[in-house]
């Protein structure tokens, strides 16, 4: 059970007086109450296209909030297990903070069987640990602290757990649109960069696309020349997408699948690919978008349709994006740790918010292997990191100035990089 430790007698709205060394202490205070909330957490399987299963990790999600005296409310969705929305019980605050993350994983129910929860040398192993159960554990063990030690912060922490951000937040995106919009800023406890604990001040955006090559079937001895391979013009194709690759820019484009044709005797009338692009400017998103669906096949027989399936826009950095950076720095420091920023290659929510209000990434464990067999977290980093987000928490407003936007986008759909469709899994 956590202890009540009233701090100091600077008023509860002060983070000036706040020591460092109290908040750390009381995060170390509770290191097996984490280990405990995060274990309990990471032994509910919840897979994002399981909705039912995920009911029991809100309930633990919301005692564990309640705890820190939040008030929860939870939205189910229509096709996912929808959301949890967490905000202070004092009315009457008007500045926000989005403290985001998700409750859903990719692995499948049955997975523990394969991947038990187990500890050895400081690390928790286990399916969703890194991914991001220990991010969500942070989140409440900070707000529980800070309530504990009397501690109010002056932007009102709001918490929004969704259900769906592994399948691209189809259903809880709009509600984090209106929350970040009305968010001084937001932090994201998806995992840090590993191996070394980066938080992500950028994000790659990522698009997907469908291509499909249509020619004319033809027996492959009689008459070959009637025929058009779309087998060979998407071998074309195929070549001409990987020559966008980029990796001094930071761009890369991967032909993942392909498939087509009938038999080996016949001329394919048929063929198609899915292509994964990662971009880390909307200037590149843009470019690229535009090469791919302007994509031509050699040979005007055949027919090519592209289509986008997936996008979320690059997170890149703004003024006030890299304020709250400097602020995550220097508190890591009065912490006494040295923390580091860097890019990530895949997608979050993160990605969603970074237009709306100057966003952080990566605030949650240090560990490794999300979506991988060797998944876990370091539990001697979880004090240090939930103290972190605590006097995140408690920052005063950041300075209202809108995040320089990057050339011609302002974060509305018109002017999105890449095009504004349902993603999928980053
Ligand atoms: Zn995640």
């Amino acid at each position: 059970m956590d202890q009540q430790e009233p701090y100091g007698t600077t008023g509860r709205d002060e983070r000036a007086g706040v020591a460092a060394t109290a908040v750390l202490a009381a995060a170390v205070d509770r290191q097996q109450a984490m280990t405990r909330f995060l274990r309990a957490l990471v032994s509910i399987e919840t897979p994002s296209v399981e909705p039912s299963t995920i009911e029991a990790a809100f309930d633990l999600l919301r005692e564990g909030l309640e705890a820190a005296g939040m008030h929860c409310r939870r939205r189910s969705g229509s096709e996912t297990a929808g959301f949890l929305l967490a905000r202070p019980r004092r009315a009457g605050r008007e500045e926000l903070q989005l403290l985001l993350g998700h409750c859903d994983t990719v692995w499948p129910v049955g997975t523990l069987e394969q991947m038990p929860i187990r500890i050895t040398d400081g690390r928790m192993h286990g399916p969703g640990v890194y991914d991001m159960k220990a991010g969500l554990t942070h989140t409440v063990f900070a707000l529980r602290l800070l309530h504990d030690l009397g501690l109010e912060p002056q932007v009102a922490p709001v918490v929004l757990i969704n259900a769906d951000e592994e399948i691209g937040s189809k259903e809880s995106e709009r509600f984090i649109r209106r929350l970040a919009r009305m968010a001084n800023r937001t932090l994201v406890m998806e995992p840090s960069l590993t191996p070394s604990g980066k938080l992500k001040t950028a994000r790659k955006g990522v698009a997907q696309y469908h291509i499909l090559v249509k020619g004319r079937a033809a027996h492959a001895g009689l008459n070959p020349e009637q025929g058009v391979s779309a087998i060979l013009e998407l071998s074309i194709l195929v070549q001409r997408l990987f020559g966008l690759n980029d990796p001094d820019r930071g761009i890369s484009v991967n032909v993942g699948t392909i498939e087509g044709g009938l038999r080996p005797n016949v001329i394919a009338p048929e063929s198609s690919a899915w292509v994964d692009v990662r971009a880390p400017t909307r200037e590149d998103a843009r470019r690229i978008d535009a090469v791919i669906r302007n994509l031509r096949p050699s040979n005007p027989e055949v027919q090519v349709e592209i289509q986008a399936a997936v996008a979320r826009q690059p997170m890149e950095p703004t003024a006030a994006s890299h304020s709250l950076w400097l602020a995550a720095r220097r508190l890591a420091e009065e912490l006494g740790f040295e923390i580091q920023e860097g890019m990530a290659g895949g997608g979050s929510d993160g990605n969603i918010t970074c237009t709306l209000s100057p966003t952080l990434d990566g605030l949650g464990a240090v560990g490794d292997g999300a979506h991988a067999a060797h998944e876990y977290v370091d539990l001697n980093q979880m004090a240090q990191r939930t103290a972190l987000l605590a006097l995140l928490i408690m920052e005063p407003p950041l300075d209202p100035s809108p995040p320089t936007p990057t050339a011609g986008d302002t974060g509305s759909g018109s002017s999105r990089a890449f095009p504004p469709v349902h993603p999928t899994p980053c």
